[in-house]
């Protein structure tokens, strides 16, 4: 039996699955691992991020995928922070990370966990290594020690403190960690192979001195543990049955084998897969604290970062971020995505979801004048057309409007099927309205359109079958209310800033036109209640919801993505 045929069949316990979806490797290795009883049927995943920094789209990808495979397969989450360096820590990461990973849908349920509550089990296991003869106390400097580490096609060589006793080892073990020693006099290091042919095996490092505080652990450790010792031990402690990771991982997975094997204690598999490269953005930490810490964006949550919390500030929904995870599929190889294909995610989520608005970001006043001067009425106007249980809502409409300057031409090619003198167009739910002409200030430009409007077209239909080519959107200008419109562009000029082989420094690649400020739009009277959370689409514009920073007297709205054809053809 093909494995395509029996995936069908079993997705019959799993409400999780689209039908007949052909698994990737990573469901192929877990359903194998159910079957053979490797783990007694247990699925228990882990995203074990490191908290110094705010997470990026990068890591969305590892959240959904761990805690996607958990759900698929009725297992556990677990969220860990790997908070094994006590110099770049901070518990403002520790908080955002969670509040990212909840607000993404990943649900870790009580298991919280964090690497420094297991500083004292890590350290046992240390001393039992030492007791094997499987690791020493070194006194080699960390530059000696890289030095002395070989090349591609030299051994390493090994260190003169390679051969110290077991007592001598445990001896100074604990005196490295009652801090007798300077930072950076003595290291415990593994005693494994200097001539392998993987550089992980040379002896590596698993202790360092470092008389720092730790954000958790405070003062009572003056001696941690690598990143390569103790990753390993937490997926272990933890009992996780497939440790998913990047593939720069895939180097390190036969140090992690070894030091499990070592000390003969519960085996979780590592599974590597290609992480997310996205154009026109970086997703290092160290460059994007560098962006924030420099002030080239506002913060962590700038909506032109790839962070979640930017893309969260942006407008973005959790559905939108699964769904383009989803949508990128898990694969061994590293590609880069095309930004497209996240803004097409959103897109394809709010077009379904987000109310339908007015709003005008270039406003250019029309006069209606054969309107009566002191008469409102209410237009009809439907919600949202994807989804008829949205309803509808009044939009007020008056002698004065404010319409897109670009909706009006004075001298407008033949296809033109906006305003221009002689013309008809719909306004949107209200009238067909015939632009007369239009009054210039001394520069020449154009302040005023007057027009004149068919009362027989109420609702936006000709009762004599009459057609009009163009529909534009409008907002009465004595009901409209102000608002600070955002709009957002790429923040780096060229598809890849981060081109290792280009010695020009990324920041030079920053996009001058990312933000856009557009300080006095008119929108219609009902987004003045607008929540932030709140998502809506202003009709022929694209995607908004109301800022952070937006208050009653001061309304902000960023612009979460453009329209698909639409924008360019307006702006
Ligand atoms: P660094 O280790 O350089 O600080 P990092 O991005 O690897 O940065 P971690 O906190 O270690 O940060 O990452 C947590 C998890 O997220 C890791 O398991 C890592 O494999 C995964 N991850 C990080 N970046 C990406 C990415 N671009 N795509 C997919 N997964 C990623
Ligand atoms: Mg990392």
């Amino acid at each position: 039996m093909s494995k395509d045929i029996e995936k069908t069949e079993s997705a019959g316990d799993n409400e999780n699955r689209e039908e007949g979806r052909v698994l990737h490797f990573i469901e192929q290795i877990i359903e194998e691992d159910n079957r053979s009883g490797k783990f007694d049927q247990r699925v228990h995943t882990r995203f074990p991020p490191e908290p110094n920094g705010y997470l990026h789209i990068g890591h969305a990808k590892a959240i959904c995928l761990s805690s996607s495979m958990a759900k698929e397969y009725h297992g556990q989450f677990n969220l860990r922070f790997d908070d094994t360096n006590p110099v770049k820590e901070e518990t403002e990461y520790v908080e955002s990370i969670k509040e990212d990973v909840r607000w993404l849908g990943a649900d870790w349920e009580d298991r919280i966990f964090f690497a420094s509550d297991y500083f004292q089990q890590m350290y046992d296991y240390a001393v039992d290594l030492i007791k094997k003869g499987k690791a020493y106390v070194c006194d080699l400097a960390p530059d000696q020690i890289r030095e002395m580490r070989g090349t591609p096609t030299e051994p390493g060589k090994p260190s003169p403190w390679r051969d110290r006793s077991v007592d001598e080892n445990l001896d100074l073990f604990e005196r490295m960690k009652n801090g007798e020693f300077p930072d950076g006099s003595k290291t415990l290091r593994a005693k494994i192979d200097m001539g392998s042919p993987n550089f992980n095996l040379r002896d590596p490092i698993m202790y360092r001195i470092l008389h720092s505080d730790h954000h958790r652990t405070g003062n009572k450790w003056c001696i941690y543990p690598m990143y390569d010792w103790a990753h390993g031990l937490e997926d272990s402690i933890e009992r996780i049955t497939h440790s998913l990771c990047t593939l720069e991982f895939e180097h390190h997975r036969p140090l992690y084998d070894w030091f499990l094997d070592q000390l003969g204690i519960y085996h979780p598999q590592q599974i590597e897969f290609a992480r997310l490269n996205l154009n026109y953005t970086v997703m290092s930490k160290r460059k994007l604290l560098e962006l924030v810490k420099g002030n080239y964006v506002s913060g962590w949550d700038d909506p032109r970062m790839p962070t979640i919390s930017g893309l969260r500030r942006r407008g973005y929904t959790p559905e939108s971020i699964q769904d383009f995870c989803r949508k990128i599929g898990i694969a061994k190889f590293n590609g880069i995505i095309d930004f497209t294909v996240l803004e097409n995610s959103i897109r394809d989520d709010l077009n379904k979801t987000a109310g339908r608005r007015m709003g005008v970001l270039h406003p250019l006043k029309v006069i209606i004048d054969n309107y009566p001067d002191d008469q409102t009425e209410e237009m009809e106007a439907t919600n949202n057309p994807e989804n008829p249980a949205d309803g509808s809502r009044k939009v007020p409409f008056s002698k004065v409007l404010y319409v897109e300057q670009d909706d009006f031409m004075e001298d407008a090619p033949k296809k033109y099927y906006r305003l221009s003198p002689g013309r008809e167009v719909r306004l949107r739910y209200a009238y067909y309205i015939t632009c007369l002409n239009c009054v210039k200030d001394e520069q020449g430009n154009v302040v005023e359109v007057h027009c004149t409007y068919d009362p027989a077209t109420r609702g936006g239909s000709s009762p004599d079958g009459r057609k009009v080519s163009g529909t534009i959107h409008w907002v009465s200008a004595a009901h409209a209310i102000n608002a600070e419109v955002r709009l957002y562009d790429r923040l780096f000029k060229v598809p890849n800033p981060d081109d290792p082989s280009d010695p020009v420094d990324y920041k030079e690649y920053l996009n001058p036109e990312s933000l856009q400020i557009i300080e006095n739009a008119k929108l219609e009277p009902e987004l003045g209640s607008a929540k932030p959370s709140e998502h809506f689409q202003f009709e022929r514009i694209g995607y908004f919801t109301p800022d952070k920073d937006s208050k009653p007297d001061h309304l902000v709205f960023n612009r979460t993505a453009s329209l698909r054809d639409s924008w360019k053809k307006m702006m």
